[in-house]
């Protein structure tokens, strides 16, 4: 699919990291491999939701090659998008989108424009989207650090271009910030089999309840917009209210009504809503807040 004039091996960069920031924080170098990322104690301590997704992604022997750069930096799995005869305007713009009225049972119902329809397939993603991570980039003109929610473009006006990174830009670090909460944190996927296949739906949670009630919430979910979509409108409806499944439904209703299914995909945004539900649930049991 791609065909670049120049491909620069960037493996020997010393980016293989994952040093505590102050304040709980981690920063994860580019280069730290996925298996590494999921065994790591600090991150399964400190932000599980983050070691579970990495697992519930691609299989063992991708994960001993695959980077945390590399992840964020994946392309989306749209069929159409891999087919050359296909009309796709991420692949070629300007030529349309096949998905529109084609087999669009894994694509996006929020976030997404007639210009292109196709999910973000990462899990690492969502779970970073849900935790506020930073991604820190050197380019040309030096380093700069861009928060996750605004790596990735709408499709909108340019689909091609999946992220706002520019030529020769590269990620060479993501920082989570310190977040006590998300040791409670729990990432659900749900797909078509038990492994290597991508999201249909994922939530990412972190929740914390006091005497009942919802204290601190960040939910985001996957595989259903173009970007891990970061559930604002389900974490203001929870906060502060009883940590019960009624808010758990209210919320995951909040933020799918603006959801629109095609053809083959109406089923997510129920699916969605579920899974929200699910995640919330465990966490809840977990901490025997309810
Ligand atoms: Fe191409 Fe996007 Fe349409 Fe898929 S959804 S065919 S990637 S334009």
């Amino acid at each position: 699919m791609e065909q670049p004039g120049l491909l620069v091996d960037v493996t020997s960069l010393p980016l293989t990291e994952i040093e505590e920031l102050p304040g709980g924080g981690l920063r994860i170098g580019a280069l730290v491999r996925n298996s590494d990322l999921a065994a790591s104690s600090l991150v399964r301590a400190r932000f599980p939701v983050v070691a579970q997704a990495v697992l519930a992604g691609a299989s063992a022997q991708i994960r001993n090659m695959a980077t945390t750069g590399g992840n964020l930096s994946q392309r989306t799995r749209c069929g159409y998008f891999y087919d050359h005869a296909a009309a796709c305007n991420k692949h070629e713009p300007g030529t349309g989108c096949s998905a529109l009225d084609g087999f669009n049972r894994t694509h996006a119902v929020l976030g997404a424009s007639d210009s292109c329809i196709a999910v973000h397939p990462s899990d690492m993603g969502v779970a970073l989207a849900a935790l506020d991570a930073v991604v820190a980039v050197t380019g040309p003109d030096g380093a700069r650090r861009i928060s996750l929610a605004d790596l990735y473009r709408s499709p909108a006006d340019a689909p091609d271009r999946d992220t706002v990174l520019r030529p020769a830009d590269l990620i060479t670090a993501v920082e989570i910030p310190g977040l006590p909460e998300a040791a409670n944190s729990h990432y659900r996927k749900v797909r078509d089999r038990a492994s290597y296949a991508f999201a249909l739906v994922s939530v990412a949670a972190v929740l914390r309840v006091e005497t009942g009630k919802v204290a601190r919430v960040r939910l985001a979910l996957g595989g259903v917009a173009p970007r891990p979509w970061r559930a604002h409108l389900a974490e203001r409806e929870l906060l502060g209210r009883a940590a019960t499944e009624d808010s758990f439904r209210a919320a995951a209703e909040a933020e799918l009504a603006p959801a629109t299914g095609r053809q083959h995909n109406a089923f997510k945004p129920e699916l969605a809503h579920r899974t929200i539900v699910a995640a919330l649930r465990r966490l809840t049991t977990r901490t025997g807040a309810s």
